[in-house]
């Protein structure tokens, strides 16, 4: 399948600052190392600035950015920043345009800082990485602007309407991929309410009635999403697709194409894992999936059951529209 990719989430960045000699082409140490995304046909990559809710949040925050602004000038011959321009005749790109995103605004404002502290933090980021791809408020657990995906009864708190307020208008989307169904609730609510343009998405989760795990969609919201024309990028982890049954990437995949063949495209998840410390959780992916040069063989895969109008606008084409629709 000779498509282009367009993926909306690796952790790249998290790896490169937290592991000392790290090396973004180091195959054997990370499912999206260049080389990778290179055999991968991938023309798009998101990148997340992943922090923890703990001190030293936003020093991580802007570490990160750094390191993007870094790969785009070390290797300007392989990597491009993606903007409007570089959307256009994007399957003839030669380059893989990057893109950061904020995942977990605990890096923009840990849980002592002040709002006086907050708002440059956020203006410096976007300055140094150009756009942000999104922002998601939490990741697992609670922090100051609402409830991640594993806690209960915590929705949106007032910092995260401070925050939703000061994302309105600067094309910035919203990511739901790591929400408490109470906090999606309440940004869905609160954006509608305040009217706030700020487009909705889920960069990297799959499909709760396919495989029941707090991580993926519950049908509901993955309507709202397609409702409001957003994407929703399915994550290659065997724990969000169903852990023992390699085959459900494509029923995830198949899944989102009948629920708007418009609203589905790859939001893969690559991430540094040995270190991490729980036993089950390993191997991360199924083999079929087991790094980003898979995309072309998941594609051949897909293609048994999906159309080739279908196949190209889950490789990249609604994650291209998405963008150039935000950006115009
Ligand atoms: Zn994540």
């Amino acid at each position: 399948m000779p498509y282009p990719i367009a993926d909306l989430h690796c952790d790249l960045l998290s790896y490169l600052s937290k592991i000392p000699k790290s090396s973004p082409f180091d195959k054997e140490q990370i499912a999206c190392a260049i080389p990778w995304l290179l055999e991968g046909k991938v023309k798009l990559q998101v990148m997340a600035i992943y922090t923890d809710v703990q001190k030293g949040s936003m020093v991580s925050a802007t570490k990160q950015a750094h390191i993007f602004e870094d790969l785009l000038q070390r290797y300007p011959d392989i990597l491009h920043q993606v903007n409007l321009a570089f959307l256009e005749n994007f399957s003839q790109k030669s380059e893989i345009g990057i893109l950061a995103a904020i995942e977990n605004a605990a890096g923009i404002g840990d849980e002592q800082a002040s709002w006086k502290e907050i708002y440059p933090q956020f203006d410096a980021l976007l300055k140094s990485v150009g756009q942000f791809a999104y922002i998601s408020l939490t990741h697992h657990t609670e922090n100051r602007f609402g409830g991640g995906n594993y806690t209960e009864g915590i929705g949106l708190k007032e910092d995260g309407k401070r925050l939703l307020d000061y994302m309105a208008g600067k094309r910035i989307p919203i990511d739901l991929s790591h929400t408490s169904d109470l906090l999606a609730e309440g940004i869905l609510s609160y954006v509608d309410r305040h009217r706030l343009p700020i487009p909705v998405m889920a960069s990297h989760s799959n499909f709760r009635s396919l495989w029941d795990h707090k991580r993926n969609l519950s049908d509901e919201f993955a309507q709202e999403i397609v409702h409001r024309e957003g994407i929703i990028g399915v994550n290659f982890l065997r724990a969000f697709l169903d852990d023992k049954v390699p085959e459900r990437l494509f029923d995830h995949l198949l899944y989102g194409i009948q629920l708007n063949e418009n609203a589905i495209c790859f939001g893969a998840d690559f991430f540094y894992t040995a270190d991490f410390p729980d036993p089950s959780r390993h191997p991360f992916y199924f083999p079929v999936a087991a790094h980003a040069g898979k995309y072309p063989s998941i594609l051949e895969k897909l293609s048994t059951s999906a159309t080739v109008p279908q196949l190209k606008k889950v490789a990249y084409e609604n994650v291209v529209r998405f963008y150039q629709k935000i950006w115009n």
